[in-house]
């Protein structure tokens, strides 16, 4: 018995200094007394004995660099070249692009909070607010969105005007140029907002100012292509469009077909050396309006008359519309959302080499120029536009369910509809903080590469619940397209979301984890940069200690992930957060967790890692549920830690860390050496699954929030269009939903006095208060006030109906609005 406490006690302290991340040689001299005091008190039996001897002896050869460095990481390093697998430049550039920012603390299994918690919370300056106050809501004022997307399949002429007179196209262009200069977060509200109200208006406006000519030229162009575009951009003089897909590209962009060959040619009557361009694009946002297209093709120089090599590379350039040979004009039709899109096509185009993006330094640079700039873009359109429409859904289905009864109770009451509002409302909160936290990183300096492919898949999937879901509690509602239907094309819009800027299969099962384990792991990179170094010793030097680095870190991780499995990361020192501090404790053991099984991933299964999609998406789950836990955690406090809004918070976070563990349980599920996943899970689950999802009961809180007037309901739904004025479906339902409280205690009083003690006999609403009234049972003002609050629910309950030869597209007679 004794013996058996000693080696406990033994263990765990050896345990305890590799949780604790002791350095090696400190480690070495604590185990050395360590295990002198164990075999003078404890004296351990034979083969045991010997083991820990061995292991004694092992960390201080370790301790030996020259010797560590020719038995181990000489050899290791030989094998390690045979698998890694070759990269070109570009792939190596565009790996590195971005910054590494909260997804690196993630990935290191012991995140130092202070890097997110002292990041700037998110705010807009006075100018900016007043942007979205003032042009931004008299735009939603203009926006009838049945009109657009039904009638014209366009924007009305005056709401085109209106964007680039008040520069809805120039949020990203400096002043100096006449453009906003919008931080990023300002940006995102704009979308927001414009997304609550119109999908097709908030398409057009994101385009302009993400990834395309304006933000390449912002970053790339040189002086004059600057001076000369940026102003007509700004002023909306110039429309662009940036054409990158083609029928044989999508997903795998980088394999693209269309060619720029290097010859003399004319222009504007002089003969200069230039491109002759050959493509064909499809897809393209802006197209059928762009007068300047921003194009990415492969560059070549096959009579080598810039003197360098034949294949230049993926470059892009600047091709005005009116240049002969460009094929412009045609519309694709996506979804009933008729936002400005088609192909692009070119036969034989010259341009002069001085319309390639940056001028000819920048030659071979497009594919890195892309990817740089796609970890800014993609943290900003498509998370907005989501969020705009997640934040419309919910609050209009929190009033919806609480106006709308069916078996004499609101259907928001029932439990089944409330779990789904629960759904809705945190996972709307989720969406809202991880743009806000991610955007606010943006305009600190971050350019988070592998947050924006986080955000980009994640909430564009939480949207498509979201949309489901609302569509799901308003029924009908929602189905009958028309002007009084306000989710119909919302719902219809998500595929656009998921398919842009990189699908959201390809975005899960290959980027999120795949760029994450090289771009933020603390030691892969440095592994792969020094292999490659051409100095021969140098690189075995820097391996060495990158490896070393690297064993010292998964075993660390190891001990930190079955500690805190172990005690449910009880001790965990983190921030002092008051009730939401179990959450980060909660994250920090499935960080350790997730670097841990990281690691051993890609020590056994190496580049098959890749192919092993599955593997990595539910790794890169992981990686994302903490991320965005950490948004809605940050998020809550930059906002004051208001305590109406825990229930969300615990809701939210409670549903990622499950998933966190699900998608865990699921990689050791499907880990394809088995004798290693059973490894894994000692160190992982060696208590099995302990993390559950909310409970029921916090589901219904959760739904409470969003069908009562109040703080929680504000907030959730802060920034999009829901003025009350005739037209806006929004404001109508926040009415209606302040009404209802009083409504409801008066309909009480029909049902309670009248109905029940069969007083009163009328079978709809009207008729009861008529009853009632004349029974005294309400007086006439609450008669009054009930039937007002009927005749607006109602109002908003009824939808379109359309004379038979108003629905087909074409000779229908033209609506009057
Ligand atoms: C409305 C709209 C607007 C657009 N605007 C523009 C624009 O302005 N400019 C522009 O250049 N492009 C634009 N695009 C193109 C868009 O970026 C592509 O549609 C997108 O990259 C996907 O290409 P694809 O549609 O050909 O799908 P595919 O590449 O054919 O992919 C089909 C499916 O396979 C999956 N997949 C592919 N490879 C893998 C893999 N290795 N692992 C796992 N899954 C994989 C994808 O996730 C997807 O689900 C637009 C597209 C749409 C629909």
């Amino acid at each position: 018995m004794y013996g058996a406490l000693i080696t406990i006690v033994f263990v765990l302290a050896a345990i305890y200094l590799a949780y604790r991340r002791v350095p090696l040689l400190s480690y070495s001299l604590t185990f050395t007394l360590l295990l002198a005091a164990y075999m003078w008190l404890g004296n351990p039996g034979g083969i045991w004995q010997g083991f820990l001897w061995l292991l004694l002896a092992l960390l201080w050869l370790l301790n030996v660099r020259p010797l560590r460095k020719a038995i181990v990481s000489r050899p290791f390093l030989r094998a390690y070249l045979r698998l890694l697998p070759t990269m070109s430049d570009t792939e190596r550039e565009a790996l590195q692009a971005g910054t590494v920012w909260w997804d690196g603390e993630l990935f290191s299994g012991n995140p130092d909070w202070s890097k997110l918690r002292n990041n700037p919370p998110a705010r807009l300056s006075v100018e900016e607010q007043a942007f979205i106050d003032g042009p931004c809501a008299e735009l939603c004022r203009m926006l009838d969105d049945f009109d657009i997307t039904h009638r014209r399949a366009d924007l009305p002429p005056e709401v085109w005007s209106f964007l680039k007179s008040r520069g809805f196209f120039a949020m990203i262009i400096g002043k100096q140029y006449g453009g906003l200069a919008f931080s990023a977060y300002a940006h995102s509200c704009v979308l927001v907002k414009l997304a609550s109200r119109s999908i097709v208006c908030a398409s057009t406006v994101a385009v302009p100012n993400s990834l395309g000519p304006a933000e390449l030229l912002n970053h790339y162009g040189t002086e004059e292509q600057k001076a000369h575009y940026l102003p007509r951009l700004a002023r909306g003089e110039d429309i662009p469009c940036f054409a990158l897909t083609g029928p044989r590209v999508g997903s795998d962009a980088a394999a693209i077909p269309d060619t720029g060959i290097v010859c003399r040619g004319q222009w504007h009557g002089a003969e200069v050396l230039g491109l002759r361009l050959n493509f064909s694009k499809r897809y393209i946002t802006l197209a059928p309006i762009a007068t300047v297209i921003g194009l990415a093709f492969r560059m070549y120089d096959p009579d080598r008359l810039l003197g360098g090599a034949a294949d230049l590379g993926i470059t892009c350039a600047l091709i005005p519309r009116d240049t002969p040979g460009v094929e412009i004009g045609k519309r694709h039709f996506p979804l009933n959302i008729p936002f400005q899109n088609g192909p692009v096509r070119g036969h034989d185009v010259f341009v002069p080499l001085d319309n390639i993006i940056g001028g000819t330094k920048m030659i071979g640079q497009g594919w890195r120029m892309l990817v740089e700039q796609l970890s800014v873009g993609r943290c900003i359109s498509l998370p907005s536009n989501a969020t705009g429409g997640a934040k419309a859904a919910t609050f209009a289905t929190g009033a919806y369910a609480r106006i709308r009864r069916q078996f004499n109770t609101p259907v928001g009451k029932f439990e089944g509809v409330e779990q789904v509002i629960a759904r809705m409302v945190g996972l709307t909160y989720i969406m809202d903080a991880a743009r806000s936290v991610t955007t606010a990183a943006i305009d600190a300096g971050a350019r988070p590469a592998v947050p924006a492919a986080i955000l980009k898949h994640h909430i564009t999937e939480m949207g498509r619940r979201v949309a489901n879901d609302a569509m799901d509690v308003q029924g009908g509602k929602g189905i009958m397209l028309g002007p009084r239907n306000y989710l119909g094309r919302g719902y219809q819009s998500i595929p656009i979301g998921i398919t842009v800027e990189g699908a959201n299969i390809l975005t899960r099962n290959l980027i999120i984890f795949g760029q994450g384990a090289i771009r933020c792991h603390p030691y892969v990179l440095r592994e792969m940069g020094a292999a490659r170094n051409p100095d021969r010793e140098r690189g075995v030097d820097e391996f060495d200690r990158a490896l070393f680095g690297h064993i010292g870190f998964t075993i660390s991780n190891a001990a930190r992930s079955l500690v805190m499995a172990l005690t449910l990361a009880r001790f965990e020192k983190v921030p002092d957060a008051g009730p939401t501090r179990r959450y980060y404790q909660h994250i920090e053991r499935f960080s350790a967790s997730f670097a841990f099984a990281t690691d051993v991933a890609m020590l056994t299964l190496g580049g098959y890692l890749k192919k092993k999609e599955s593997i990595s998406a539910r790794l890169g789950d992981v990686l994302s549920s903490m991320y965005l836990a950490s948004m809605v955690l940050k998020y809550h406090e930059d906002q004051g830690s208001p305590e109406a809004d825990l229930p969300i918070v615990e809701w939210s976070c409670r549903e990622l860390l499950y998933q966190a563990q699900e998608q865990l349980h699921g990689v050791l599920r499907n880990f394809p050496v088995r004798s290693v996943a059973w490894l894994m899970r000692l160190f992982i689950f060696p208590r099995g699954l302990t993390y559950f999802a909310a409970y029921d009961r916090l589901g219904r809180a959760v739904a409470g929030l969003a069908q009562t007037p109040g703080e929680s309901r504000d907030r959730l739904a802060a920034g999009i269009d829901n003025e009350r004025r005739n037209g806006n479906p929004l404001g109508q339902l926040q009415q209606a939903l302040e009404l209802s409280q009083n409504a409801e205690s008066i309909e009480k009083k029909l049902r309670v006095s009248g109905v029940k003690m069969k007083l009163i006999t009328a079978l709809d609403l009207p008729g009861q208060i008529e009853q009632g009234l004349g029974l005294g049972i309400i007086s006439a003002s609450e008669a009054a006030a009930l039937r007002d609050y009927d005749r607006l629910v109602m109002d908003i309950i009824n939808v379109d109906e359309f004379d038979a030869d108003e629905l087909p597209a074409r000779g229908a007679a033209p609506l009057v609005s």
